[in-house]
């Protein structure tokens, strides 16, 4: 069983990782990590940056909304390349 309990105060999704702000149960402190994508929506065992104590946070689940402004950010990376590979051809 974890001794503490990390309770995600924030977090954001990028292309690469899950970005997290953590509060540890055990020391009150306040830190950050990332991790993979893979990990949303499930339980991860790790120590405390802080204090050191075994705890365990649940990952958020990227919402619908967040899962849209993905592809939207993606069409517009391909409109971009689209672009520069005409203006190469000129
Ligand atoms: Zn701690």
């Amino acid at each position: 069983m974890p001794n503490a309990i990390f309770r995600v105060q924030s977090h954001k999704f990028t292309q690469d990782n899950i970005q997290t702000t953590l509060i540890c149960s055990n020391c009150d402190d306040v830190f950050s990590k990332e991790f993979l994508l893979d990990l949303e929506g499930q339980t991860i065992e790790f120590k405390c940056p802080v204090c050191g104590t075994a705890g365990e946070a649940d990952l958020p689940y990227k919402t619908e909304e967040e899962r849209e402004e993905f592809d939207d950010d993606l069409d517009e990376v391909e409109e971009e390349n689209v672009e520069e590979i005409k203006s190469i051809i000129k």
